[in-house]
């Protein structure tokens, strides 16, 4: 059994408790060394054989997998965040399926939440924004045309922009391209919930000024939109005027 599973984004105790007793557990550890916290590999039995996937090609990987199998060995491939947000897990499981090996998925903390926590914010704020697009900015990878930035700025929802830290004076000029002004709310979270976690809070226009000044290169997060200002609606949920299906309305 080969398990897919999240480790969290970042702090060792953000792994859930399946995907910690999984680790415990396997025979073999294939782990993304690039952005895993190495501190999880801790949890590891002892005799557990560990690749650290960066620089490993799709087929060694699936070709490791393939071996534990054969000697009916329990495999963990342990990927940042959630596994389903640019883990690149999809290719991985229709070879693991056309080879007739069984696996799971184990879920985790994405780092656009834990991105979130450390900002003490909330993506969703009534009359705000009500929507979280998660992008990217088209880099080597490409992105398809009907997301280009600036379509989906246009929206003014909130925005958790992964793997662009690189590309922020373009990431600037489309998000304004788009609708957004120069003067829109952003941050900068560079490695959330690590020991080593910064939170940046800057504006559209100034992205680029900031990581620069912070020496801000790679594992961060960009959040933009108006979520990070000061004016919103309380929630109807919590509203003493409002009933509903558990709570009558305590003023009228
Ligand atoms: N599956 C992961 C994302 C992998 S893509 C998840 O769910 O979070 C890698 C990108 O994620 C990085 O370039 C960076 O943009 C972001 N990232 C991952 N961990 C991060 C962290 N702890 N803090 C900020 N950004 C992070």
């Amino acid at each position: 059994m080969v398990h897919f599973v999240g480790a969290g984004p970042g702090a060792t105790d953000l792994i859930t408790v399946r995907g910690r007793d999984l680790l415990s557990e396997a025979d073999v550890i294939i782990y993304a060394g690039s952005l895993v916290n190495p501190e999880h590999l801790k949890l590891a039995k002892e005799g557990c054989e560990i690749h650290d996937s960066a620089s490993m090609t799709l087929e060694e990987v699936i070709g490791v997998m393939k071996k534990a199998e054969a000697e009916g060995k329990t495999t963990v491939r342990l990927h940042t965040g959630d596994p389903s947000i640019y883990g690149a897990i999809r290719e991985q499981m229709d070879l693991l399926a056309a080879e007739k090996i069984a696996f799971q998925v184990t879920p985790g903390v994405s780092s656009f939440c834990g991105a979130a926590a450390a900002l003490k914010a909330e993506y969703t704020l009534p009359d705000v924004s009500q929507t979280v697009i998660i992008t990217r900015m088209a880099g080597r990878t490409p992105v398809p045309e009907k997301e280009e930035i600036s379509l989906l700025a246009s929206h003014q929802a909130t925005m958790a922009i992964f793997l662009s830290t690189g590309l922020l004076e373009p990431l600037s000029e489309r998000l304004i391209a788009g609708g957004y002004t120069a003067e829109t709310p952003a941050a900068i979270v560079y490695k959330a919930t690590w020991p080593d976690e910064q939170v940046f809070y800057t504006t559209v226009g100034g992205l680029q000024r900031t990581a620069a000044e912070n020496h801000i290169t790679k594992t961060a997060l960009i959040l933009v939109g108006n979520f990070l200002g000061d004016v919103y609606q309380r929630s109807k949920l919590y509203d003493p005027a409002f009933t509903h299906e558990f709570r009558e309305a305590v003023i009228k």
